[in-house]
């Protein structure tokens, strides 16, 4: 397979954008290899500079669950353009989103749109401490909201009481305000209360952790966590980007059947254009500016194109009620495949699946904390990933992510991928 095309591009793109990327991860740099750079992409297939095509598992990163290029989509995108792409005041299209998302979504009573899911997760988080009157926040180890400065926090194991920034630039007394806990350890999370639950502002949560790959929560974690956040008077954030109108129409929440305080979307409510919304109760709301004096604004927020293409992506997840069951059944295909393929070439592998996404993990632990997701062998990984992508079969290069499943995907691009991981096993 050539990628002389991909190749001239990135070193190009090199001397122009730092690490030749626009996000960190498309550099490649964890599986060694130069990132293919994309032309066009339909259904379920993405197709780079060079020509090749490929079975596509990222999707943008979860937005695109229809597949790409939907043609109701693209049409609802082009009679939008025509129209004028951005006004800086109120239209018809935003209240119709809202309206949705509203339905969709019986914890959100109102929301506010947005631009991306990191400028959604800063804003909810400055809300939920403009109505506590609280500073602290509460983070998830291995969960990731975005890269406003206050998130980019992990808990190592000298950071249990202050937060230890991840990243240069991000002020020490900023990190000490966000406490981490570990991902569906109970105990844990009792004793973190019992210590700081009375300071905090918030707790935010990934319901089903996608950014250290797939780690589904234990039930009786978020019942825990709904039930302490309530005791304490703590705001309860899902960061639904991910799962969002993905896990269900309804989001996690629908399918866990656990009511937070705030929701947090983005990705697939744009449509494959940049969008971001928070939402919540109408109290919570009510105290956002301009009614209330929580501060937040945005030049393209509510942006008529990207809405029009949130609109026409919901509506078609809507009308399909049997889309999810389909999704999760070739994902459960495809988790199947990778057992099996595991088996048979004696590979330790641990793969978890919920509904429209999975990640196999190249560790023989069973997988549901941050500890053991980041005890998986990414040596591994990397070979497995360029044997995929050989096959042309198009994954995110990261062993903490997730292959995300679209309609768009056919029985045909199972079965070749079923077929891709089998020969990339046999490789390892
Ligand atoms: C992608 C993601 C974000 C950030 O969204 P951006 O649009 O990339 O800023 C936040 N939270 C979760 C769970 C995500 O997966």
């Amino acid at each position: 397979m050539s990628r002389i095309q991909s190749e001239k591009l990135f070193e190009k793109a090199k001397g122009l954008i730092p690490g030749g990327v626009n996000s960190p991860v498309r550099a490649y740099q964890s599986v060694g290899l130069t990132p293919p750079f994309i032309q066009k992409a339909f259904g379920s297939r993405i197709i780079d500079a060079d020509g090749n095509s490929y079975i596509d598992y990222v999707g943008s990163w979860g937005p695109m669950i229809l597949g790409h290029a939907h043609p109701e989509v693209v049409q609802a995108v082009r009679e939008a353009v025509a129209e004028g792409t951005s006004f800086g005041a109120p239209t018809g299209r935003e209240v119709e989103l809202a309206q949705m998302i509203c339905e969709a979504v019986s914890s959100v009573e109102m929301v506010r749109m947005v631009n991306s899911g990191t400028e959604a997760v800063m804003s909810a988080i400055r809300l939920a401490r403009g109505f506590t009157g609280r500073d602290k926040i509460l983070k998830f180890e291995g969960c990731y909201h975005g890269h406003a400065d206050g998130l980019l926090v992990k808990a190592g194991s000298g950071a249990l009481t202050t937060g230890v920034p991840d990243s240069a630039g991000v002020p020490r007394d900023y990190a000490r305000n966000t406490l981490t806990a570990a991902y569906n350890h109970c105990e844990a999370l009792e004793e973190r209360f019992k210590s700081s639950g009375a300071e905090l502002a918030a707790v935010i949560i990934e319901p089903v952790a996608g950014n250290m790959g797939v780690v589904p929560p234990k039930m009786e974690f978020l019942q825990l966590l709904r039930e302490l956040t309530c005791r304490y008077g703590v705001v309860l954030i899902f960061d639904e980007v991910i799962t969002g109108f993905r896990m269900a129409y309804g989001g996690a929440q629908e399918f866990f059947g656990i009511r937070p305080d705030i929701s947090v979307f983005g990705k697939i409510i744009g449509g494959g254009l940049p969008v971001g919304a928070y939402g919540g109760r109408k109290e919570i709301m009510a105290m956002v500016s301009p009614v209330g004096p929580v501060y937040q604004a945005g030049t393209l927020s509510g942006n008529p194109v990207a809405v029009a293409a949130g609109i026409k992506t919901l509506q078609i997840l809507k009308r399909d009620p049997s889309i999810y069951e389909e999704l999760a059944a070739k994902a459960g295909k495809l988790a199947g495949a990778f057992r099996e393929a595991a088996r048979k070439y004696a590979v330790p592998l641990s793969v978890n699946q919920i509904g429209s996404v999975l990640t196999a993990f190249f560790t023989d632990m069973e997988v549901t904390d941050y500890p053991a997701a980041t005890g998986s062998d990414t040596v591994r990984f990397a070979k497995y990933f360029g044997a995929m992508l050989d096959y042309g079969i198009y994954i995110a290069p990261s062993q903490f992510e997730a292959l995300f499943v679209s309609a768009a995907h056919s029985g045909e691009d199972i079965i070749k991928t079923e077929e891709g991981i089998m020969a990339a096993f046999a490789r390892l």
